[in-house]
This record gives structure tokens, C-alpha cells and sequence, in this order.
């Protein structure tokens, strides 16, 4: 009798620790939520965490897309649905993707938020006054040579950091990123430079990514969906990167280059996998 509670007891432990185990394993695999800003601009959320990359800048040059006033004033004051934010990831300097103002403002409006980004883009902050009152704790300068990769866990979030070249600007640092949350690999490669030159040695094809964000030029582009196809390999394609008023057109090259890719282009669009 004894052995029999026991073994009962055993039993419900097992039950237990495999309720628990489920718990977790369905947090992690829950899936991930993207919404779209303009340019490269992306919110990525699961779980109560959220990662904004590309996503603080103001207007640019004539013909680049810019978040409309009530979201980019969401944005600055870390008002839902950019409440969450634990990272923020900036691919480089230019102005459709990067602009001191509403990144400081953001960072204050939002404690838990870290900057993980290129030196270039901490130092163009430094020359800025109101970032100085930001603790430098918050602002991680990472300087990655092209061709390599770096892990890392902030806030609990695994970011893998890619040393990968700007297209046609050499001067420029730049960095790539692979994000885990919500059981969901998602690369975002800013205005890398598609080529085999840049991604065969960084070997993604075998990092098992659920969703690669890219410019919209790379995936129309014959030689850079070969690059796509072969060292890539993702499971979803999302081209983005589209010019204002360039919308319908692009979205039709972007279907008739890769018929299973989707293109953001509307602002706060939302998808999920
Ligand atoms: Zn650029």
C-alpha cells in the first residue's frame, strides 16, 4: 500500500513538473507580433517584452516614409503600444533610420529601455545635450567587423549582434541583428549590403530564421534573392524599405520576384507568426 501512494505520488509529481514544463515551453513558443513604423521601422513584441528597431527617427529626405504625427508622438512618449520596450536596436546613422531626438526622448519616457547599437550612433548621441542626461549604463556601443557574429542577453532577451556591411556607404558602421522572443528567430539586416561577400561566411542558412526583414531592393533584386535563397534560407520573407507613393508598385515587383513574401508599407500594420 505503501509503495502504491508512492508510486501515486510519484505520478503527480511527474504530472507536476511536466504542467510546468508545458507552461514554459508554450511562453516561449507563443509566436511574435510585428508591427510595422516606416522605412526599416519594427516593433516586435511577445510575452510582455518588446524589441523597437529602426524605429526613432524623423522626417528624412524627400520621397522616405515617416510614421505619422500621433505615432511618432506614441513613440517619444513610450505611450502603448511602445510601452513595453526593453531594446532598442538602431542598424546605423542615417536619417530614415536614427535621429537623437526621439530616441532621447524615449529612452527618459522609458527606463526599462536599452540602446544596443553601433559606436557612431552613441557618439552622434553624446553630441546631443539632452541624451546626456541618459546613465551611460543604458547605451551599449557595439563595433562589429563584417563577417561576425556576437550573442548576448538583455533584459532577458537573446540578441545576436551581425558585423555586416551598408550597400554602396563603406564609411558607415552597421550592424545586423537576430532577435529570439516568442519562440520566433527574426533577422533584421537594416541596408546591409546583400551579397555572398557579406552573408556567406556569417553562415544565417543554418541559424534556423523564422523571418528575415530586408530592403525591398534585395528581394526584387536577382542577385541578392540568390543570396536570400542560399545563405539565408528563412522561412518567411518581408520586404520593406519602400519609398512614399513607391507602395503598389513595389508591392507588385516584391510578389512577382517572390510570390510567398510580404511587403510592409502600410504604418502600423501588424502581423503575427
Ligand atoms: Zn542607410
Amino acid at each position: 500500500m505503501a509503495a502504491r501512494i508512492g508510486l501515486i505520488a510519484g505520478i503527480g509529481a511527474i504530472g507536476v513538473a511536466m504542467s510546468a514544463f508545458s507552461l514554459t515551453h508554450s511562453a516561449q513558443q507563443q509566436g511574435i507580433s510585428l508591427t510595422f513604423l516606416a522605412n526599416e521601422g519594427v516593433l516586435l513584441s511577445a510575452g510582455g517584452k518588446g524589441v523597437l528597431i529602426d524605429g526613432l527617427f524623423l522626417k528624412y529626405e524627400r520621397g522616405y516614409a515617416v510614421p505619422a504625427d500621433s505615432t511618432l508622438a506614441a513613440l517619444q512618449h513610450a505611450r502603448p503600444p511602445f510601452d513595453s520596450v526593453d531594446l532598442v536596436l538602431v542598424t546605423h546613422r542615417h536619417g530614415d533610420h536614427f535621429h537623437p531626438a526621439p530616441i532621447t526622448a524615449h529612452l527618459r519616457a522609458n527606463p526599462r529601455a536599452t540602446l544596443i547599437t553601433s559606436r557612431q550612433v552613441i557618439d552622434s548621441l553624446r553630441g546631443y545635450a539632452p541624451a546626456r542626461a541618459l546613465p551611460p549604463g543604458r547605451l551599449m556601443s557595439r563595433t562589429m567587423r563584417p563577417g561576425t557574429r556576437r550573442r548576448e542577453v538583455v533584459s532577458g532577451i537573446n540578441v545576436e549582434l551581425l558585423g555586416l556591411p551598408h550597400g554602396g556607404h563603406p564609411r558607415v558602421e552597421h550592424l545586423g541583428y537576430i532577435i529570439e522572443l516568442g519562440g520566433r528567430r527574426v533577422l533584421h539586416v537594416g541596408d546591409a549590403d546583400v551579397s555572398e561577400e557579406a552573408f556567406a561566411s556569417l553562415r544565417l542558412d543554418t541559424s534556423r530564421i523564422d523571418v528575415a526583414l530586408l530592403p525591398s531592393w534585395a528581394v526584387t533584386g536577382r542577385k541578392e534573392r540568390r543570396v536570400i535563397e542560399r545563405w539565408i534560407r528563412p522561412r518567411q520573407v518581408v520586404a520593406f524599405h519602400v519609398g512614399e507613393g513607391d507602395a503598389g508598385k513595389t508591392e507588385r515587383a516584391v510578389r512577382a520576384a517572390m510570390p510567398g513574401a510580404i511587403t510592409l508599407v502600410r504604418s502600423l500594420d501588424t502581423r503575427r507568426w
